[in-house]
């Protein structure tokens, strides 16, 4: 397993960590950072002034207007806060700056450690063009697809060859924007042009490719996690094939679809698409998994949404040996350490209403209740009287369970989430209700269409919706604050 040191192995402590995030990834990383001794310093914007992850931080640096990219997105203001405030290292969460290679290299310039990978591993693996070139030499399999594409006639010639539907991306994409499916020629070209303009905007590069379309197949990623030393450990896969508008929405570990056999393969090109690019760190080999056969999608250079489904089954906290990666540490456990104990369900609780169309949904939470009990673990951004603001992802919290088994796990998240109460906002938790209802669902039979193919599942989670929160908490805000105002008036009354 060992072999040539793809960096400096020397040690590098780090007494005091900058998130550079907001919402429940920042708490995320704050949480492990506080059982490790230590010290964290949010950076936030306006809206976030009165986060949880800014209560939560030990210091607490305002970086400007709500706009990410007045704020989140300014590399130099944030280094610049890692400097006044004396922070050694920066965590980067998902999302914003953490997959820009340049963000690294001005930590790097800056003698500021970057808890991640190397900029030039993020480079490789950053744009899914050259991440498919670099797995592939590496012998990984990659879905059938082309370089980027250039003129319009090479992405027709493709389609002829493979046949349609084919898949428009962009080489810099995440997130699922900007992915254009193409069911026929004659749509080919206006998606070719959209996917560009998409890209140019969202991600500064119109550079696009285009990929075979694979039917009805399910997603299935590796966690891999790598020292310095050359040591690269995969910690098993997670299923994410339920997703809405390519956004994962309920995560699971183990996959119901993968045999002991298959996980050995998957893991094993896990490992060698990481070692392809010199990585070190926590990272993720996404693959789309159809009927035994796996595919590289692409791969995720940081640390993601869903990591908790696999600490909660291999007992690894993922965000703890990141930092200890990151000061040079040799990872404390070899691959043949590494188990699968039971199972985990993650559900993505979103501030979204079901009655139109799961539209974001920002708002005052008035009354919040977190469920507890055995088995269940909720990672939030969120509190009582919190003003969730428009700005950001809808995203508030995630609701993860673990069990001994996979229908002992779906039960525990139902029951879970009807505990959860977010009052005065809406939440996408009747979808989640309405979904592990369907029994294709219990019986594991999922692939990325779930949600298309199960046409009942929305109108059932509209119905639950209306029906309101399940655990009844009694009077809520406005009901108190009318109790609160007649009590003073009375004892205005009677005072004057
Ligand atoms: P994960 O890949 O961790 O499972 P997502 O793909 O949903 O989760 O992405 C996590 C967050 O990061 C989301 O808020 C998503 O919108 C955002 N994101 C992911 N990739 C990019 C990107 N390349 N550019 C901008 N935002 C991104
Ligand atoms: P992003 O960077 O936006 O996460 P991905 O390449 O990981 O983009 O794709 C996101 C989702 O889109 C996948 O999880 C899968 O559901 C779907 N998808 C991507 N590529 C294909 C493909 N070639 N065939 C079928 N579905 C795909
Ligand atoms: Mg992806």
């Amino acid at each position: 397993m060992a072999r040539k040191p793809v960096a400096a192995p020397g040690r590098r402590p780090i007494r005091k960590v900058l998130v550079a995030n907001r919402g429940e990834i920042a708490v995320r990383v704050m949480r492990a950072c506080r059982e490790m001794g230590i010290a964290t310093v949010a950076v936030h914007s306006e809206a976030d002034a009165g986060a949880l992850f800014v209560k939560y931080a030990d210091e607490a640096v305002a970086i400007g207007p709500p706009s990410p990219s007045m704020s989140y997105l300014v590399k130099e203001r944030i280094v610049e806060a890692a400097q006044q405030t004396g922070a050694d290292a920066i965590h980067p969460g998902y999302g914003f700056l953490s997959e820009k290679a340049d963000f690294v290299r001005m930590c790097d310039a800056a003698g500021i450690t970057f808890i991640g990978p190397p900029a030039a591993a993020m480079d490789r693996m950053g744009d899914k063009v050259r991440a498919r070139e670099t797995v592939s030499a590496a012998g990984v399999p990659i879905v059938p697809g082309t370089p980027p594409i250039t003129d319009p006639e090479e992405g027709r010639a493709f389609a002829a060859k493979v046949g349609f539907p084919v898949l428009v991306k962009a080489a810099a994409g995440g997130g699922g924007i900007g992915m254009k499916v193409v069911e026929r020629e004659a749509d080919l070209l206006p998606a070719i042009e959209s996917c560009q303009s998409t890209a140019r905007s969202a991600f500064g590069d119109p550079t696009i490719f285009i990929e075979k379309y694979v039917a009805e197949p399910r997603h299935v990623e590796i966690q891999v996690i790598a020292d310095a030393h050359g040591n690269v450990v995969h910690l098993g896969e997670r299923e994410c094939s339920i997703q809405r508008r390519h956004q994962k929405l309920i995560e699971e570990s183990p996959s119901p679809a993968v045999t002991p056999e298959i996980r050995e393969r998957m893991g094993r090109a896990a490992v060698e698409a990481a070692r392809a690019c010199g990585y070190v760190n926590a990272g993720t080999i996404e693959f789309i998994f159809s009927r035994g056969d796996f595919y590289f999608l692409e791969m995720n250079t940081r640390l993601q949404v869903e990591h908790p489904v696999t600490e909660l089954v291999t007992g690894i906290d993922l965000v703890r040996t990141q930092l200890r990666v990151a000061m040079g540490e040799a990872l404390p456990f070899t691959q043949a350490d590494v188990r699968q104990n039971g199972w985990a369900m993650e559900f993505r609780v979103n501030a979204e209403d079901p009655a139109r169309d799961f539209m974001p949904a920002p708002g005052r939470i008035g009354r919040y209740h977190e469920p507890g009990g055995i088995g269940v673990r909720v990672d939030s951004g969120v509190y009582a009287g919190y003003t969730i603001p428009p700005y950001y992802d809808s995203m508030i919290a995630k609701l993860i369970v673990w069990a001994g088994t996979r229908d002992e796990a779906v039960d525990r998240g139902r029951r879970a989430l009807r505990e959860y109460v977010v009052g005065g906002v809406r939440t996408n938790m009747p979808l989640h209700l309405a979904i592990t209802e369907a029994a294709d669902f219990r019986a594991g039979r999922l692939s990325t269409h779930f949600i298309p193919d199960h046409p009942e599942v929305m109108a059932r989670a509209a119905e639950i919706a209306a029906e309101g929160p399940a655990l009844d908490l009694g009077a809520g805000d406005a009901v108190r604050v009318a109790a609160i105002a007649a009590a003073v008036q009375h004892h205005a009354a009677v005072a004057g």
